[in-house]
């Protein structure tokens, strides 16, 4: 059992990241996102959430989901960053990669869309760090998504994306208590259409 009324572990910070950074931190949701949102204080780091996921279908369940991060952002007094739902974009972005399994090319896509979008905004608004929550899941494959997030921030030589492995130190298990805590809203499939159909 985690007893969320003990603070969560720091994190092990890489050197060069000074005390107080500024870290632009791409959410997919809030059980994902919380426990990290929470250790990222913990360590005494700035985030701000960036939502920009295009590829969750439909726009009902995209807004389900963005609310409640939303409502964490405002509890815990983080500032909360609304990316453009350009899921027509997302829709050309992933085409001919339609019937890929989870895992496959077009989470490929997906993740290199959502990472490139994130360290954009990280490089136009002067945040050295960004990272991501999607890596947390246990459903989805962390070095596929790391590989993504890397490859977005070469592109911004003054941005680096922290590659830290969030389920260390029980974060996951962290997550999934304070996600049944705050009776976060939580989804049956990964977010696009096409995992939609295997639910
Ligand atoms: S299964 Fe998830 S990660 Fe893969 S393309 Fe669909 S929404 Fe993106």
């Amino acid at each position: 059992m985690i007893d969320l009324s003990v603070p969560p572990v720091p994190y092990e910070l890489p050197q060069s990241m000074e005390a107080g950074a500024r870290l632009l931190l791409h959410v997919c949701c809030a059980p994902c996102s919380c426990a990290i949102i929470e250790g990222l204080l913990a360590s005494g780091l700035a985030p701000t959430l960036f939502f920009y996921n295009p590829n969750i279908h439909p726009r009902e369940e995209y807004e389900r989901r963005k609310a409640e991060v939303v409502r964490f952002a405002a509890k815990l007094d983080v500032p909360f960053v609304d990316a453009d739902y350009d899921t027509d974009a997302w829709l050309a972005r992933v085409k001919g990669l339609e019937q890929e399994p989870e895992r496959g090319r077009r989470c490929d896509a997906c993740f290199a869309m959502r990472m490139e979008r994130t360290a954009l905004y990280a490089h136009e608004n002067g945040f050295a760090w960004m990272a991501t929550s999607l890596s947390i899941s246990r459903h989805k494959d962390q070095a596929q998504v790391h590989k993504a997030g890397l490859a977005a921030a070469a592109h911004h030589p003054e941005v680096t994306f922290w590659d830290y492995n969030w389920r260390r130190c029980g974060g996951a298990d962290r997550g999934a208590a304070l996600a049944k805590e705050e009776a976060f809203y939580r989804q049956t499939y990964c977010g696009c259409v096409y995992s939609q159909r295997k639910v």
